[in-house]
């Protein structure tokens, strides 16, 4: 899943306002954020196959330490620890309680989306059975599924915060518009020449996004 990820993320400041849209879309892409370094470093493995899937040419042949759900087990426990640490501003404990959960849960959405959309290459555990429901098969499936939980999260973010200024209003609907046409774009868009331009792309546009949802939110406070 692509955009249907950051739907999460937006929605998810209603309940967690203190945290930064940044940190957010860093948690439910943390799978996606791992997997390209780990592809580089050739630990993990995928292969450019047009046809695998209707909506993309990529088979997922390895990747037990950024997909597995053990894995996003830890990752999201670290990733919630860290971001639920007491800030020297005091931070009742009850409320570091509650970003740990809401960071945990929202990494490990990662896995439970990927189900959905993956065909069965999604890893229980490393070196475990692969599961998948293979949403990717279908275009019109996958685009009606991602834009539909993509508006209902940006409607939710939408109504959970207000801009402070301009940037506040154009940062938001320029992420809003670019993660959207993107993700539609990327239905016509030819497979990714090579496994080494696949990787760059993905770790640029990882860090691009999550850098510009955090320039958004700094732009906006919570109702
Ligand atoms: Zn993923």
């Amino acid at each position: 899943m692509f955009i249907g990820h950051f739907a999460l993320g937006y929605a998810a400041k209603r309940w967690v306002p203190q945290v930064s849209l940044g940190v957010l879309f860093a948690a439910v892409a943390l799978a996606d954020v791992i997997w390209p370094v780990l592809v580089a470093v050739g630990i993990e493995h995928v292969r450019i196959a047009p046809g695998i899937t209707a909506f993309t040419p990529l088979e997922f042949i390895s990747y037990p330490y950024s997909h597995s759900l053990a894995a996003l087990v830890l990752w999201g426990a670290l990733f919630g620890w860290i971001c639920s640490r007491p800030r020297p501003a005091s931070v009742a404990t009850g409320t570091s309680i509650g970003i740990f959960v809401v960071m945990l849960a929202l990494v490990l959405s990662h896995w439970v989306l990927d189900f959905i959309t993956h065909i069965p290459d999604m890893p229980l555990y490393p070196g475990g059975a692969r599961y998948g429901l293979g949403l990717w098969n279908s275009v019109a499936g996958t685009l009606a599924v991602e834009v539909a939980m993509f508006v209902v999260g940006v409607s939710i973010y939408a109504r959970a915060t207000r801009a402070r200024d301009r940037i506040g209003t154009w940062a938001f609907a320029g992420l809003v518009g670019f993660l959207l046409i993107g993700f539609v774009s990327n239905v016509s868009a030819p497979p990714p020449p090579s496994v080494s331009a696949l990787w760059i792309v993905a770790v640029a546009l990882s860090g691009l996004i999550i850098t510009l949802a955090h320039w958004t939110d700094r732009h906006r406070a919570s109702r």
